[in-house]
């Protein structure tokens, strides 16, 4: 019987991902709900002692993969490795980080293994309608058994993504094939605190490969030499949207994010008009952030641009227009001009740090 809810770790020169460590936390709480256990996929060569860190991060086991053929990521050695593990552990749940590896890997273990697999979900959860329903209407003690005989332990995985163009939020599930696959965008789930020292097993499994199965030769790995700044990490981000006027104003952002110790983002519509760049951007065709502070300026505050930041944990708003949507997610509205507040800002900022 499919059990347990398996998260595949993706690794970059050794280095777990952050969503990867993000999904460990949440499938401990999905797990709960299941009675099941969180097991983590580490796929790499020289890797095992990473093992430990995703332990730390949620994972009750890791299965471990290494072999020469996976020290980089390449699709088909990583897909052949990825199905062989299903088949022979046969999960439950299968989870990956929506990043360039996962989407490419995800799609094609679920094709070989005849499953499905929803796409950049950003919520996830466990139907627990059927079970409670038995509950309340049972009196015996072993509840657990007798559901499942009963067939009314049907906690199937509930997998939200925004859909037709993020203006309908769709969950869909994966009822009749097993395992259930999930990927999820990065910064999407809270990151769970590291439990340092936390004992788990680590287990090999061996995956026979032959030089067919690299299709792929890699004559060089060239690293970006210019580091790009990854504003899912920053703790401040200062947003600017049309209501800036002109990409030179991104400059006046900058002072503000450099006083605060942040970064500078955008919205959709700076990004298409060519006024900052991509990895800048925050929404559903963007990143998805989380800062302490995400400061608002000029931005309407549509559903796309809302789906990326609404998990912020203070929202500051600049909007001449009072009933833009974007107060609606706001902790403080500044209902004015943005060119009239950000300079009265910068000039406070810099009293307050002199
Ligand atoms: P606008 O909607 O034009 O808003 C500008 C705001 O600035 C207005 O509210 C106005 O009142 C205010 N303003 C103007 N001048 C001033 C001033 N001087 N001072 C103060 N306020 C002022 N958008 C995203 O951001 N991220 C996404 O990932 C994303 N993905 C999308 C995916 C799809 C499939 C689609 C269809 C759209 C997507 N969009 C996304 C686009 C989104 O629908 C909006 O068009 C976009 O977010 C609007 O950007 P904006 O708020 O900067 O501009």
């Amino acid at each position: 019987m499919s059990k347990d809810l398996y998260v595949v770790a993706e690794q970059r020169d050794g280095e777990i991902a952050k969503v990867t460590l993000e999904l460990l936390g949440e499938a401990t709480k999905l797990a709960a709900d299941l009675g099941e256990k969180v097991v983590g996929v580490l796929m790499g060569d020289g890797i095992k002692g990473k093992a430990q860190e995703m332990i730390e991060a949620g994972a009750d086991k890791v299965i471990v993969i290494e072999d020469p053929m996976l020290a980089e990521y390449v699709t088909e050695p990583y897909t052949k490795a990825l199905t062989a593990l299903i088949k022979e552990y046969d999960p439950n749940i299968v989870l990956f980080g929506a990043s360039s590896i996962g989407r490419d890997l995800a799609p094609r273990v679920a094709a070989r293994i005849h499953t499905g697999l929803t796409a950049d979900c950003t919520h996830l959860d466990i139907d627990m309608e059927k079970y409670f329903e038995f509950l309340h209407a049972t009196s015996t003690a072993d509840t657990d058994a007798i559901a499942k005989k009963l067939g009314m332990d049907d906690k199937t995985l509930k997998m939200t993504r925004p859909a037709f163009g993020g203006n309908v939020m769709a969950t869909i599930r994966c009822a009749d094939y097993r395992p259930q696959m999930a990927t999820v965008r990065p910064g999407v789930m809270k990151l769970a605190e590291a439990q340092p020292g936390k004992q788990g097993e680590v287990e090999d499994f061996k995956v026979e490969f032959t030089p067919e199965d690299m299709n792929v030769t890699i004559k060089e790995v060239i690293k970006e030499t210019k580091k790009a700044v990854d504003i899912t990490d920053a703790k401040v981000l200062v947003s600017g949207g049309r209501g800036i006027g002109s990409a030179d104003y991104y400059k006046e952002l900058q002072k503000v994010a450099d006083l605060l110790g942040g970064e500078i983002s955008s919205s959709r519509a700076n990004v298409d008009a060519g006024w900052i760049a991509k990895d800048r951007q925050v929404g559903q065709t963007g990143k998805t952030v989380r800062p302490d502070l995400y400061l608002a300026c000029g931005i309407s505050g549509a559903i796309q641009h809302i789906a990326g930041m609404e998990n912020s944990e203070c929202v500051i708003s600049i909007n001449k227009n009072d009933t833009a949507a974007i107060f609606d997610v706001s902790d403080l509205g500044i209902v004015g001009d943005v060119k009239v507040i950000i300079p009265k800002l910068i000039d406070a900022l810099t009293k307050y740090k002199a």
